[in-house]
């Protein structure tokens, strides 16, 4: 597979040195884990974009396509600038768990994006980051709020194989949810999977559909 990185041009770049930087931060990991996840497609790209937003973004596009947005300024701060890299590995890790699975913003033949998949899909991608890249930082982000989760599972019951709506509070929060809860779930359910089954890690289940995923779990939804 061959895979790009491809710096998007603004009147507010990087220096050289930190292009370099990033663009063998991103093939070194991202080589990695198209390895490990078996990856089939034979091109994959990242555009990177130096975006005045906080921090380090991502989103998978495409099957074969991530979009990375770095703040130029805050890289440049001494006080931010490990924290940025270890945001940018764990990102490769999760984004490419996303694109291997087909978890893309944009999906073919009119398929629609289910809220349990899209929920269980970030718990894979975090989960994969975890035992990819097993870094204090990775562990930091990936956490979850036990008795948050148990509370909401329940009320996923009715709902879960609807259609995720436009920026769903289910996944981010908001509207008298907690942050991300649907990451949040999703990597309790994900991990619960793991500890029942000792062999079977988020590589093995990318390609599983969401009820055999959650089958596998045991935890009633
Ligand atoms: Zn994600």
């Amino acid at each position: 597979m061959r895979i790009k990185v491809i710096f998007l041009p603004s009147s507010i770049d990087f220096p050289n040195a930190d292009k370099n930087k990033i663009r063998k931060i991103i093939l070194n990991h991202a080589k990695k884990a198209a390895m490990v996840l078996r990856f089939r497609e034979s091109e994959f790209t990242f555009t990177v974009y130096p975006w005045e937003r906080d921090g380090v973004q991502a989103f998978t596009q495409a099957k074969d396509w991530v979009r990375i947005t770095i703040n130029p300024r805050q890289l440049a701060f001494k006080s931010k600038r490990a924290s940025m890299i270890e945001r940018l590995i764990y990102i490769v890790y999760h984004e490419m768990h996303h694109a291997a699975r087909g978890y893309a913003g944009f999906l073919p033949k009119k398929k629609q994006h289910v809220l349990m998949n899209s929920i269980l899909s970030e718990g894979l991608a975090d989960i994969f980051a975890r035992e990819q890249y097993p870094a204090k930082y990775v562990f930091k982000v990936t956490k979850y709020n036990f008795e948050q989760v148990k509370k909401w599972i329940p009320k996923l019951k009715k709902i879960k194989w609807g259609k995720e709506a436009f920026e769903d509070p289910w996944l981010m929060g908001g509207e008298g949810k907690p942050k991300k809860l649907g990451y949040q779930i999703g990597r309790y359910l994900v991990e619960n999977v793991t500890k029942r089954h000792p062999r079977l890690r988020a590589v093995n289940l990318v390609h599983k559909d969401a009820r055999e995923i959650l089958r596998l779990g045991g935890v009633k939804v």
